[in-house]
């Protein structure tokens, strides 16, 4: 976390974690090969739950806003030309802070 403009700014590893549902197995953040950018403003949606639930207001993608990842912005540019996948592609549960080199 740091502050950027007065604002706070998360970009950064996750520590290793487990993949919460499903059999046991690691996420592509425990090998370092994910990473979640700037979550509130590019949260995740899962069973019709927004996580971190202060990013509410950012599930609403038809305006872009600071710190938000957009399909064509610099976040996925950056991260395609490195090879690397963007969650939000997934429609059933867009995961809009999540870049990845394995696409998953
Ligand atoms: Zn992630």
């Amino acid at each position: 976390m740091t502050e950027v403009d007065g604002r706070r700014q998360h970009v950064g590893l996750q520590l290793p974690d487990a993949v919460a549902t499903g059999p046991p197995r690691w996420s592509a953040h425990a090998f370092g090969t994910a990473i979640d950018v700037n979550p509130v403003e590019n949260p995740y949606v899962e069973g019709g739950a927004v996580q971190p639930a202060a990013g509410q207001p950012f599930l609403d993608r038809s305006q872009a806003r600071p710190g938000m990842a957009e399909p064509d912005g610099v976040l996925n540019r950056a991260f395609r030309a490195a090879g690397w996948q963007w969650g939000g592609r997934w429609t059933a549960t867009p995961d809009y802070q999540h870049f990845s080199a394995t696409g998953g």
